[in-house]
């Protein structure tokens, strides 16, 4: 059975784009209801300036928390090498910096445009690179509005190919390839995938974040499994956009996201019933925002049964 890795990307993502500030408490029971239901990467939250995003202010903390799980891959976010810092200071497994392919939403995300940008993603990785071997986290690029931008429209796919090829040159190991505006679609999204493949290796290219902002979330992650790509990000609830490309909102529903692989015979480690009581506590913990997913409102089907539920450890 063919293993996916799902990384939620609620904790980060979604909290950085609603109006609510979780605690850090519940920033933690929220990671702990999604790891009991075998949940394996989360991504906890970013290292960015308090001021701009005080949802993400007490990152460092939730990192520590989040280390008592041990087999959970604790993924951050950092916009720069001060950043990286900091994330390698609170013992992050995983560090993503995003590149904004679109260079109007890259200085409006994070003030920097293209070769400021590669010129942190060089020192990030130089940071990365002094970690001893064994304590060393992984350290990817995440190509963001690769499908196209809010403000720039459409995102030439050879430039999107150009600059993954230009980041790996760099030293980077990975890089992924994020719709961060939801504009992508399936065959877009084959484009992209296999012609990053055939210029720079298919190891370099193993996860996709995606958005449901025009209902082709799903239909763009199917594509994505079919074609081999191992890692899905996704949001309980969908909660969560880019407060900087307006229109865009929400991540696919890691719910119905587990439910379609489920089904369909992949192997995800989440038990999915669990996976809806997590989804039932965190809402609790906002209750003014507002949650998507057609699953949790269906409910499961009598017969579904999940092929790869394993009990929690
Ligand atoms: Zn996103």
């Amino acid at each position: 059975m063919k293993h996916i890795t799902i990384s939620e990307v609620g904790p980060r993502d979604g909290l950085q784009s609603v109006a609510s500030i979780l605690s850090t408490e519940g920033k933690l029971a929220w990671i702990d209801a999604e790891y009991v239901a075998g949940v394996r990467e989360i991504e906890v939250g970013s290292f960015v300036s308090a001021k701009l995003l005080p949802q993400m202010a007490d990152t460092a903390a939730v990192v520590e928390g989040a280390r008592c799980h041990k087999e959970l891959v604790i993924a951050v976010l950092v916009p720069n090498a001060r950043g990286c810092e900091a994330a390698l200071e609170a013992g992050a497994h995983k560090i993503s910096i995003p590149l904004s392919l679109s260079e109007t939403h890259s200085l409006k995300n994070v003030r920097r445009n293209h070769p400021q940008m590669l010129e942190e993603i060089a020192a990030c990785q130089a940071l990365v690179d002094q970690v001893p071997g064994a304590a060393r986290p992984d350290f990817e690029v995440g190509l963001s509005t690769a499908f196209g931008c809010t403000i720039e429209g459409a995102v030439e796919e050879a430039f999107v190919i150009d600059m993954a090829a230009r980041v790996l040159d760099l030293g980077v190991a990975e890089v992924g390839l994020s719709d961060t505006t939801g504009m992508g679609n399936p065959a877009q999204l084959e484009r992209l995938v296999t012609g990053i493949w055939r210029r720079c290796g298919e190891p370099r290219l193993t996860g996709v974040h995606l958005h449901n902002t025009r209902g082709q979330g799903l239909a763009n992650a199917l594509r994505a499994v079919e074609l081999g790509i191992t890692t899905l990000d996704s949001s309980l609830g969908g909660l969560g956009g880019c407060p900087f490309a307006p229109g865009a909102s929400g991540n696919i529903v890691t719910e119905d996201l587990v439910f379609m692989l489920d089904s369909m015979g992949y192997s995800t480690g989440i038990d999915l019933p669990a996976l809806l009581r997590a989804r039932h506590e965190v809402a609790q913990l906002l209750p003014t925002e507002e949650w998507f997913g057609f699953t949790a409102a269906a409910g499961l089907p009598k017969h579904f049964h999940g092929t790869t539920f394993k009990e929690a450890s």
